[in-house]
Order: C-alpha cells, then sequence, then structure tokens
C-alpha cells in the first residue's frame, strides 16, 4: 500500500487510550483483541455520545414541535449530513440509515422485487468471495422473480477473475453485486472497475462496504456505484445502525421497503402515498441513538485519519504475515496482491477451531469458523479458517503475544 503513516499524527498508546474495553485483562492476560472484522471496539466519544443523548435529547424524531424532538431530529440529520460528506455522496437524501449492511442489502433485493424489476429470465450477478448477506437477499429474488443467480468465479490467490466477470455480463444481467474488501480474505476488489464493466451492460451495482469503511476512503461518486453499503459497529460506531447510499433516481424507482409511520405522506383507506427520500424507506421510528451516534463515530475515524489507519493496518497485516510465516504447516488462505486488514490461515494438522478456544484462554481473541463465507471455504476444501483483524488500536506488540500464545497452543495440539 502506497499511504503513508503520518507519526505526527498517528500515536497508537494515544489511541487505545480512548478505548476502554481495551484495558483489561481476559483469563488472567491482557486482552488481545483481533476480530474487529466481526465488531470493532468503541471509543469513549462514542460510548459518551450515546450517554449524552439519553440524558439530554431522546426524543422520538421527524414528528414533534417540541424542544427535545427538535434537538433529536438536528441531530440525526447532521449525522446524515457527515455520512453524506464521508463518503460523497451528491445528496443527503441518498443516505438511508438501517440497521446495517445486511439490512441494506436485503432492502434494495425486496424493493426491486416489489417494484416489478427483476423478472423471469434475467440475471442477478454476485462473486464467489461473498459474504451471506450478499449472497441469500439475492438468492431469494432470484426464487421469487425467476431470475438466475450467476457466480463471478475467484482464483487461488482470492481475486475474482475480471476477464470471467466480464464474458458472463450480458444483456439479461440486471444487477452485480460484490464486496469491496472480503470479510473472509481480505482481498480488495477493483470495484471501480468493475462497477464500470457492469454498467457497459446497463446492470445496477451494489457494493458491499461492510469492510472496506473501517479501513479505507469511500467515495461513492468517483465509484458511479448505484448502491453502496456500510454498517456502523464496523467503524466503531454501535451496532444496529448502518447506511445504504443509492443514486437519487434508482431510489425514486424503487418501491418501499417496509410500510409504516415516517414513511408516508398521506394515509386513507382508499390510497396511502408516499415520502420523499430518505423517509420513503425509513419506516417506524428509527435507530435514534445508532444514527446520531454514527455520526460521532464518523468523526472519531476521520480525526485518526482513515489514511493513518489504512497505513498503520497495512504495517501490522505486513508483519503479521512475517511472523507466521515461521510456523510449521502454515497455509495462508487468500494471498491476493491487493489486500487490506486482516490474515487468514490454517495450520497443517490441527483443527482452527482448538486453536482459537486455546489462544482464547491466553487473552487472544481471534475468529475461527467460515466467516459467513461457506462458498469461500469450500473453494478451498477446508471447513474454515483462523483469521486475525486489525483495527487502529492493535499493535506489533500484540501480534508477538499472539505468536508466543500461537506456539504454546500447537505445543499442546501436536
Ligand atoms: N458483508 C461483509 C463483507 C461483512 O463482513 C459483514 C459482517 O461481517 C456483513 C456483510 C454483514 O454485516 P452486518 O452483520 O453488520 O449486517
Amino acid at each position: 500500500m502506497s499511504i503513508s503513516l503520518d507519526t505526527k499524527t498517528f500515536n497508537v498508546e494515544k489511541i487505545r487510550e480512548e478505548f476502554p474495553i481495551l484495558h483489561q485483562k481476559v483469563n488472567g492476560r491482557p486482552l488481545v483483541y483481533f476480530d474487529n472484522a466481526a465488531t470493532t471496539q468503541k471509543p469513549k466519544a462514542v460510548i459518551d455520545a450515546i450517554s449524552r443523548y439519553y440524558s439530554t435529547i431522546n426524543s422520538n424524531v421527524h414528528r414533534g414541535v417540541h424542544h427535545l424532538s427538535q434537538l433529536a431530529t438536528q441531530a440525526m440529520e447532521d449525522s446524515r449530513l457527515t455520512l453524506q460528506k464521508h463518503i460523497n455522496a451528491r445528496e443527503s437524501y441518498e443516505v438511508i440509515f438501517t440497521q446495517g449492511t445486511t439490512d441494506s442489502i436485503n432492502l434494495v433485493a425486496i424493493a426491486l422485487q416489489r417494484s416489478g424489476l427483476i423478472k423471469s429470465g434475467d440475471e442477478i450477478m454476485v462473486s464467489a468471495l461473498e459474504h451471506h448477506s450478499n449472497i441469500v437477499p439475492w438468492q431469494m429474488l432470484c426464487e421469487q422473480s425467476g431470475a438466475r443467480l450467476v457466480v463471478i468465479p475467484m482464483n487461488e490467490k482470492g481475486e475474482l477473475s475480471v476477464e470471467e466477470y466480464r464474458a458472463l455480463l450480458n444483456e439479461k444481467t440486471r444487477l452485480v453485486a460484490f464486496n469491496h474488501i472480503s470479510n473472509a480474505l481480505g482481498t480488495v476488489n477493483p470495484v471501480k472497475e468493475m462497477v464500470k464493466m457492469a454498467h457497459n451492460v446497463d446492470a445496477l451495482t451494489f457494493i458491499d462496504g461492510a469492510q472496506a469503511t473501517p479501513h479505507m476512503a469511500v467515495d461513492v461518486q468517483h465509484l458511479d456505484t448505484d448502491f453502496y453499503a456500510l454498517s456502523g459497529h464496523k467503524v466503531y460506531g454501535p451496532t444496529g445502525i448502518g447506511v445504504l447510499y443509492g443514486k437519487e433516481d434508482i431510489l425514486e424507482k424503487l418501491a418501499p421497503y417496509r410500510g409504516g409511520g415516517e414513511m408516508i405522506e398521506s394515509v386513507s383507506f382508499e390510497k396511502t402515498t408516499y415520502a420523499g427520500l430518505p423517509h420513503k424507506f425509513e419506516a417506524g421510528t428509527p435507530h435514534i441513538e445508532g444514527a446520531i451516534v454514527l455520526g460521532t463515530a464518523i468523526d472519531f475515524l476521520n480525526e485518526v485519519g482513515v489514511e493513518n489507519i489504512a497505513a498503520h493496518e497495512a504495517d501490522l497485516v505486513h508483519y503479521g504475515i512475517e511472523r507466521l510465516s515461521s510456523v510449521e504447516g502454515m497455509r495462508f488462505i487468500g494471498e491476493a496482491r491487493n489486500r487490506a486488514g486482516l490474515i487468514s490461515f490454517v495450520i497443517e494438522g490441527v483443527h482452527p477451531y482448538d486453536v482459537g478456544v486455546l489462544l482464547d484462554k491466553m487473552g487472544i481473541a481471534l475468529r475461527t469458523g467460515h466467516h459467513c463465507a461457506q462458498p469461500v471455504m469450500a473453494y478451498y476444501k477446508i471447513p474454515g479458517t483462523l483469521r486475525a483483524s486489525f483495527a487502529m488500536y492493535n499493535t506489533r506488540a500484540e501480534i508477538d503475544l499472539m505468536m508466543e500464545g500461537l506456539e504454546k497452543a500447537l505445543q499442546m495440539l501436536r
């Protein structure tokens, strides 16, 4: 990675002080938290903002004329502006608050179906590298509409084959869904190029940005994607909140995902008319404090600097690979040229689960299993991997602790 770390503004020890949860012992040892691809820990700014919301402005939004309701509404809409700026959406109403990436994908899949935009004989394309949440909703859409699910193949390194992708695209392709960064392997996909190729056959594009947004700057206008999704809890924010970005003209064409309060213009038993964007897709009382505090998390991320974070994590990936390479029987799963955030591996003769359990006894949290990407595991003919995934607060010293733990675990297991 060409991005360099600005050591004047990035100090990992200072950053660690911002995360109270890191300063504890697990099973009598200092916690080493390497499960950041599953969820990140929260800085004090985020924890305090949740408490501040409930202590000062808690109220329902968009419906009250009273003081607290106005403050809560303002704070939520300010957060939408923060998100708009962060991903460089053209309009704030192109940013829809959802429960997270999974919810964003389901929203689009269901809305496409409701709008009659997917028909029998159409094709929906996903990549071989996807998380289940970027497979199953499209599969359900195919089952209900009679469309066909087509898969972009991957290679042994864990990269998508752009040439095969080009060959699969055709006039029947309606939508292509792929991740920006794979949660199982860390592969960074050539998403801008993939969007352009999909647009050449007039297909829509959906980028799952759950793993990219914690590690890199994202510009949806530059990518020119039709949809982009992210999860708050992966970017140091609360769980149960996320964003769906969609281009205005396409969102306008989509029928609402859920019906209820907040998403209507007028309701009668004869006919209901819907609110404009973004409210058309935000039925019911939203996750108000989540939406507000997601903005706080994004401010925190930008204060540290996404480029600093990327450079720091690239160093950890590089160092981790170097250290792990010395382990007898090591097999890295996923060795894409362009990768970020994590290392996935198996060790000959031992089950990832057993290693994970022993590491936990030493206070080291790694993920073991299929990482909600069973097709990726099937490709490599393995049940799962061990995954060390990094965040801004991780250190080389923690990788050294993982190595000590791993050596001990292997002595016990072999
Ligand atoms: N897509 C990817 C690549 C992920 O890593 C994840 C979560 O791990 C998801 C989608 C689902 O995100 P969420 O559970 O926040 O909806």
